[in-house]
């Protein structure tokens, strides 16, 4: 790998391929496998991603937004989309790029049914959202009545899925109330199965709903963090690759003397002599300011350098006191060694976060390791 010259996220494509294959050895083989690829595949490239796992065979993808989706049509993925969190305003673009809506509330139901039948669809498939616990989005177990009565007879909609999701498949503390969520997905996808005459497929897992509850992964699973190389514990950890590596390079190399400040607000004051860095990334590229003031570090030369006073909009300063290096030398945020969910717990945040905060500012650049 050559060393960056500028700051650029790299995203190496064989490991999402190995991560891919990790996963989906934990399936049966007839278990789909759909690659949530929202908010730009977790802070990485949306549309890279999405085309290589396309090439690999995945069987599905999921954004969150309807835009989110039009962008991969638009980059000419044709494999089904997903959309986890459409709102009525969109429906006709999502009809018209063949995108598929998460239902999740009777209002949405009854909206989707309306632009359906007015652009004279027939039997449009369409995923029905089940709440089980999360109290975020979907139906209740309540709501089914309501749902067969607006889906009875009427040919416009095929519920292709009913899907719910899990609250805390992460935590080993959770799994009763995983298992209870669990069975009140299996007694609502029993009754709707039932009462439809047909059997939508059923998917309920997560990255940690695959590792965790294998009795949960159903006809499909939705898998995102661990395609881009986090398994949400030390020990699936090593089973994946992270995919992505945040690099930069040291622009300019300051003496401090005792007395001086560094940084707006004089955050950092120096009682001796130091040596500082400043490197071209900010909050403005998604370091956010929570990682100033000693809490978050970069590698220079293998060597821990910690970030000094607070962050920047486009850059932040190391120290680098007792540190062989020169302007131009290249500086790692976080990489397959010292990784992104190690980065982020440095600010009490979670690698999901970090990546995602990645800026469009900063270049992608592909490799295959
Ligand atoms: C984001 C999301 C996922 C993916 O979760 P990971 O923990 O990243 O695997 C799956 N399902 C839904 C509904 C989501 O919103």
């Amino acid at each position: 790998m050559p060393k960056a010259k500028e700051t650029i996220l790299e995203i190496d494509l064989n490991a999402l391929e190995h991560n891919y294959r990790y996963l989906k050895s934990k399936l049966k083989s007839n278990t789909k496998f759909l690659a949530v690829v929202k908010a730009f595949a977790y802070g990485s490239d949306a549309q890279a991603i999405a085309k290589h796992l396309e090439t690999i065979g995945v069987d599905y993808f999921a954004v969150a937004y309807t835009d989110e989706g039009v962008a991969l049509r638009n980059a000419g993925i044709t494999t089904p989309i997903l959309v986890l969190h459409p709102q009525p305003s969109n429906f006709s673009t999502l009809i018209e790029r063949c995108l598929e809506p998460s239902i999740y509330s009777p209002k949405v139901l009854k909206a989707f049914k309306e632009v359906a039948i007015r652009k004279h669809q027939n039997a449009y498939p369409i995923h029905l959202k089940f709440n089980t616990g999360l109290n975020r989005l979907g139906f209740w177990e309540n709501d089914i009545d309501f749902i067969l009565s607006e889906l009875n007879l009427e040919k416009s909609l095929l519920v292709k899925s009913i899907f719910s999701h899990f609250a805390a498949s992460e935590d080993p503390n959770e799994t009763e109330f995983s298992k209870a969520q669990l069975a009140t997905f299996n007694s609502i996808s029993n009754h709707i199965t039932e009462a439809l005459e047909i059997a939508p497929w059923k998917h309920m897992c997560n990255t940690s709903g695959i590792l965790n509850y294998p009795e949960a992964h159903f006809d499909m699973v939705r898998c995102g963090i661990g395609l881009y190389g986090f398994g949400n514990s030390k020990s699936e950890n090593k089973n994946l690759k992270p995919i992505a590596a945040l690099k930069s390079i040291i622009s300019q190399i300051h003496q401090i003397e005792p007395g001086e400040s560094v940084g707006y607000n004089r955050a950092f004051k120096s009682e001796s002599f130091e040596t500082t860095a400043t490197i071209p990334i900010g909050h403005a590229d998604g370091i956010s300011r929570q990682f100033g003031q000693q809490k978050g570090y970069v590698f220079i030369n293998g060597k821990k350098a910690p970030i000094i006073g607070n962050v920047c909009m486009d850059m932040i300063m190391v120290k680098i006191t007792g540190i062989d290096c020169n302007e131009g030398d290249e500086v790692i945020l976080f990489d397959h060694q010292f990784t992104a969910e190690d980065l982020a717990e440095k600010a009490n945040t979670i690698s999901y976060e970090l990546l995602t905060a990645i800026s469009q500012r900063v270049k992608r650049v592909f490799t295959s390791s």
